[in-house]
């Protein structure tokens, strides 16, 4: 099982961090240890003081695949959920500073965590996901995937000209504006359109 994350793919995200706008997208991965278990505590990793969420739509991939075409993509993932991409901010600042690769900093044990799973419907299929972040019940980030760079066909035709997807790997496709810190004992709700799909103590 693989983690594919896609960063950058919000315009105003990118310009939040002093990014350029991406002309394709980008991509990397976190290992499957890094797929936080419901039920399990979540800890402050130690190697970090800025640890940051970002809240993205995680889609489940339901087909093996390899050079999908995007007008056939729909078909390799049946369902979503809202997740966050945890982020060590401090260690990434340094890792980028030195062009080094982002491991260290997004893929770490537990860094990936979902929620629970809404599967595609024709209907839901046609019209953009609405999600929110609450971060001790105030609402942080607003995110709508109509204002994503990459669709979510794009990205999985894009992923699949480098690597295979197969059935339950998992695709994070990018955060929206208002990604912040948090700190031990906030608590963390994601929210599709009005329903919470997890909820989070970071301990
Ligand atoms: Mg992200």
């Amino acid at each position: 099982m693989k983690i594919f994350c896609v960063g950058r793919n919000y315009v105003d995200h990118a310009k939040e961090l002093g990014n350029a706008v991406p002309e394709e997208p980008v991509i990397f991965m976190k290992p499957k240890t890094a797929l936080m278990q419901s039920n399990a505590p979540f800890y402050y990793p130690e190697f970090s003081n800025e640890l940051h969420y970002e809240a993205e739509v995680v889609l489940r991939i339901c087909k093996n695949g390899r050079y999908v075409d995007e007008y056939s993509a729909s078909d390799y993932y049946d369902a979503f959920t809202i997740g966050i991409d945890f982020t060590a901010r401090d260690v990434q600042a340094e890792l980028k500073k030195k062009g080094l690769p982002w491991e260290k900093a997004k893929a770490w044990d537990n860094s990936a965590v979902i929620g629970k799973w809404v599967e595609f419907t024709p209907a839901i299929r046609k019209k953009p996901i609405l999600f929110s972040l609450q971060k001790n019940r105030e609402t942080v980030q607003n995110g709508n995937t109509e204002n994503m760079i990459f669709s979510f066909d794009y990205i999985v035709h894009h992923i699949t000209q480098y690597f295979s997807v197969n059935i339950g790997d998992l695709i994070y496709t990018g955060t929206p504006a208002g990604v912040g810190e948090c700190v031990t004992d906030d608590l963390l709700e994601g929210f599709y359109e009005k329903e919470k799909m997890f909820a989070l103590d970071i301990k």
